[in-house]
């Protein structure tokens, strides 16, 4: 069977090595050609919205998988008419535009942080009002990883904030106090199956995911359950296939959710060694409508991304519980280079070669972790 695969990423990649021993075989298409997935699949070297291109790649393909939510819904469609492409194209849809995806969660009885619609400047000072501050302007499209966002503390930011997003169509978010960010990976099989993951607990800075901690610290079964029922109100609402991943932010006991990727996500790369089945591989068993695999976590992770900067390997691999992932990628400031995952089996010692990592391997992590 052959797999392809919209995007030639890390994520991309790591599908790969996730269907190998299964027997899949990969093709991905990206416009780079020196993409990370790239080294181990066949791969295409085109522009996304090329339809001749498209009609080749889809040449004796099974199925059509994507690794990044930014594919042009018009190529993903496209190509449905030829192989199943799954999730979705109405997943990809709704999460490419951060107001149709926040008013999708509130359709489906989905708390979010209170928003409204920006398009000109009068907007702006409008849902000042309505909102209230501290807040976020954020683009509808094309943000990720904090970029395309603006925080206003106070009125006299709002003309930064309009000169640095503004012109755009915008989405204008109360900022939420949240006592952490954490997300859930769910799996929903083409025969309806569905799994779950663990709840982890992220951390972020300058928007962009630094660790991930499975299971949640202090998680309780009220979390679980509440985002349990939130991914499933999604899943089932888009009748979803694949692997989905929705980020919330947990304040006083409730889930506020911010948003979701119809695809394998970062906050789910723990479980290539710290689950029974990894995202990678149930997102292949869903979209193949195989049975998906145990979600059960073995101990507890830690999943540290190594940004901008490749630490010393023998210095990583010195710690015992560690497993180093990097992604063939040129070396540049604020790139998503690899992982480590720390994989124990108790958090004591977690917590110890967490704190080893950083001081041996000068990985940057938060000041203080509570795990
Ligand atoms: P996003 O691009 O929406 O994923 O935002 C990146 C990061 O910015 C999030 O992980 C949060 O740390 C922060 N953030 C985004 N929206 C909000 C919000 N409404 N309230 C508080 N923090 C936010």
């Amino acid at each position: 069977m052959i797999v392809g695969i919209l995007g030639g990423g890390q994520l991309g990649r790591m599908l790969a090595m996730a269907g190998y021993p299964l027997g899949l075989r990969f093709r991905t298409l990206d416009p780079s050609a020196s993409a990370p997935a790239g080294h181990l699949t066949e791969q295409m070297v085109d522009d996304y919205t090329d339809l001749d291109a498209l009609s080749r790649f889809a040449v004796g393909l099974d199925v059509v998988t994507y690794e990044f939510e930014n594919v042009p819904v018009d190529s993903a469609r496209f190509l449905n008419r030829r192989v199943p492409v799954y999730p979705p194209p109405l997943a990809l849809e709704t999460s490419q535009d951060r107001l149709i995806e926040k008013s999708f969660f509130q359709d489906l009885g989905i708390a979010t942080p209170p928003f409204v619609r920006v398009e000109t400047w009068e907007d702006l000072e409008q849902a000042i009002q309505t909102i209230g501050l501290p807040a976020l302007l954020k683009t509808r499209r094309y943000g990720y990883d904090g970029k395309g966002q603006y925080t206003l503390y106070k009125d006299e930011d709002a003309v930064l904030a309009w000169q640095t997003v503004g012109g755009v169509p915008l989405i204008f978010e109360n900022m939420v106090k949240f006592e952490r960010e954490v997300s859930i990976i769910a799996a929903r099989s083409l025969t309806g199956e569905t799994k779950f993951y663990p709840v982890v607990e992220n951390h972020h800075e300058k928007g962009m995911l630094r660790l991930s901690l499975a299971p949640a610290p202090n998680l309780s079964a009220e979390i679980q359950s509440q985002a349990e029922d939130h991914a499933l109100r999604v899943l089932n609402a888009l009748n979803y296939v694949g692997v989905l991943a929705i980020e919330f932010f947990e304040l006083e006991g409730k889930l506020y959710a911010n948003e979701m990727a119809p695809r394998v996500h970062n906050s789910g790369h723990w479980t290539i060694e710290g689950a029974q089945t990894s995202q990678f591989e149930n997102h292949l068993r869903a979209i193949l409508g195989m049975p998906l695999g145990s979600t059960e976590m073995l101990g507890a992770s830690a999943m540290v991304n190594i940004i901008g900067a490749i630490p010393d390997r023998r210095t990583v691999l010195s710690l015992p519980d560690a497993h180093l992932h990097l992604y063939g990628k040129a070396v540049r400031p604020n790139r998503k280079l690899g992982h480590v995952t720390l994989r124990c089996d108790n958090e004591a010692s977690l917590k110890q070669q967490l704190n080893q990592l950083r001081s041996l391997a000068g990985l940057h992590l938060p000041e203080k972790i509570d795990c």
